[in-house]
């Protein structure tokens, strides 16, 4: 239901339900056992996630045999009010403790339906899901958590009070993941966190002091490892330059940094390592001051375009999106012009623009000054036009380049016409050659021949690889 996290969090359910003995169903009809796995962070999930256990119940009365969970962050918010408000789900679990699902189904088979909320995790292997089990969707691309949880204080913000503090993951369990993943075909890995450029900032002496992280490149990394002992601790650009080495990743991708994180290091290694491509999301909020320091965001719009310019400097013809909150508390019509301004300035190449949520608990949802529905809705659709003009700019000053791009499939809208990403993470239409079938995870030169605001259209070169991870058949049992 929600972020990459959340959705990485499902791939992870999966996986551990499969190594269960489960095999997938196609139709919540069939199947013996049903997780939702919610997300909290924007739009009024709650209302989301009841009506469909609403309807889950009307399925469980026809087939009284079928389990219901419910996982993720609005279940490690909402705790004992899950099963108070849907008495027929037989297990409620949190964020921390995912890698349990297995055994809490399990429990509520043999006795009571089970509510299991822990407030923080008991291990690494609970902390980073692919510590875990995992059914990747796409064998050739892989989401990594190389970090959890977030130490900032975003007033808008739920994520620090569902998902706890932040944890880096060890340095050479991240390495060692991402090549195993290579030796089977992956080809794209995208390093998840939520706050993912400050990865490292917790593997402090402290921490490597403590008898079961041990003070050693595995915890740490080679480059602080090194016999000068060059850091104090590892930084992303180190794991960024180490994943982008090895032998079969072809693209790295890391999502989400925070703006005030971007160190010369990060934009250096993606400068200089060919497979890490050239995207920088960098999340903007807001373009007025003031409400940057009411949100805490830790920038003020000059320091974000000054950093965005030097990112820009530094890596060739890096592609820029972003997230910007539309109807903040308290945001007035001059603060977003500000807003405005700050965008077209930016030049972005798209952005996730969202409408203002209130998340209860947060600091921002107790503020008495909210901001009408229509007038955000006004904001919102202006906000839109600019984000428009300058993405239809950018992908129209595409065409006539030849791109590499990643076959990811049959497109969406019509499945005569296939859909890829460039290594700037631009969705690519373009018909096969006749009777030719591409497989998702090949990779092609494709000539881009129309930008529009959200895709580029091409015509189909050359197929330059063929994919080599292992794909999934299915298995009968007779
Ligand atoms: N850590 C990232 C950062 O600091 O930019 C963002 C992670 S957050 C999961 C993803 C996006 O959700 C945010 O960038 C923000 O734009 C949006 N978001 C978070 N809380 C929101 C809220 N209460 N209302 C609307 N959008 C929200
Ligand atoms: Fe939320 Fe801010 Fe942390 Fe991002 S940095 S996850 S917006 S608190």
């Amino acid at each position: 239901m929600g972020c990459q996290m959340n959705e990485h969090d499902s791939e992870r359910l999966a996986g551990l339900l499969e190594a269960d003995g489960l095999v997938p169903a196609t139709d919540i009809d069939d199947a013996d056992v049903v997780v939702v796995n919610t997300c909290c962070i924007r739009e009024n999930a709650d209302n989301r996630l009841y009506g469909q256990l609403g309807h889950l119940k009307s399925v469980k009365d026809r087939r009284p045999g079928m389990q219901i969970a419910v996982g993720g962050c609005l279940a490690q918010k909402d705790r004992d009010l899950v099963r108070a408000r849907a008495p027929w789900v037989d297990a409620v679990w949190g964020t921390h403790n995912v890698g349990r699902a297995a055994e809490l189904l399990a429990l509520a088979r043999t006795g009571a339906p089970v509510t299991e909320i822990l407030d923080e995790a008991d291990g690494s292997a609970e902390l980073f899901p692919s510590a875990l089990p995992v059914r990747r969707e796409q064998g050739w691309a892989a989401w990594i958590t190389i970090q959890v949880g977030c130490d900032n204080k975003c007033a808008f913000c739920i994520v620090p009070a569902v998902r706890g503090p932040e944890v880096s993951r060890p340095f050479g369990q991240i390495v060692d993941e991402v090549a195993d993943l290579a030796r089977a075909g992956t080809v794209e890995v995208t390093l998840l966190g939520q706050n993912v450029n400050s990865y490292g900032r917790d593997l402090t002496s402290a921490r490597r002091s403590d008898p079961q992280w041990m003070d050693s490149p595995a915890v740490t990394g080679p480059a602080w490892a090194d016999a000068e002992r060059p850091r104090a601790r590892p930084l992303f650009a180190d794991l960024l330059e180490t994943v982008a080495r090895i032998p079969g990743i072809r693209r790295v991708r890391y999502t989400s940094p925070h703006p005030k994180d971007l160190r010369p290091e990060t934009i250096a290694a993606m400068a200089s390592e060919a497979a890490v491509c050239p995207h920088l999301h960098f999340p903007l909020q807001s373009g007025s001051d003031r409400i940057l320091a009411q949100m805490h965001r830790g920038y003020d719009a000059e320091r974000y375009l000054a950093k965005l310019a030097a990112a820009r400097a530094g890596i060739d013809d890096l592609a820029v999106t972003t997230d910007i909150i539309v109807g903040f508390p308290g945001e007035t019509d001059i603060d977003f012009a500000r807003t405005l301004e700050v965008a077209a300035a930016a030049a972005y190449d798209s952005a996730f623009t969202f409408i203002y949520s209130p998340r209860a608990g947060t600091e921002a949802s107790a503020r008495s000054d909210q901001v009408a529905p229509e007038v955000i809705a006004e904001r919102f659709e202006r906000l839109r036009v600019v984000v428009e003009r300058s993405a239809l700019a950018k992908h129209q000053a595409r065409e006539g380049r030849i791109e590499e791009v990643v076959v990811e499939g049959p497109s969406k809208r019509n499945p005569k016409v296939l859909s890829g990403r460039t290594a700037q993470g631009k969705l690519v239409h373009f018909p096969p050659g006749e009777g030719q079938v591409l497989l998702a995870g090949s990779f092609a030169d494709v000539k881009i021949l129309r930008g529009a605001p959200h895709f580029l259209t091409g015509e189909l070169l050359e197929v330059t690889a063929m994919p080599t991870h292992r794909r999934r058949l299915p298995v009968s049992a007779a």
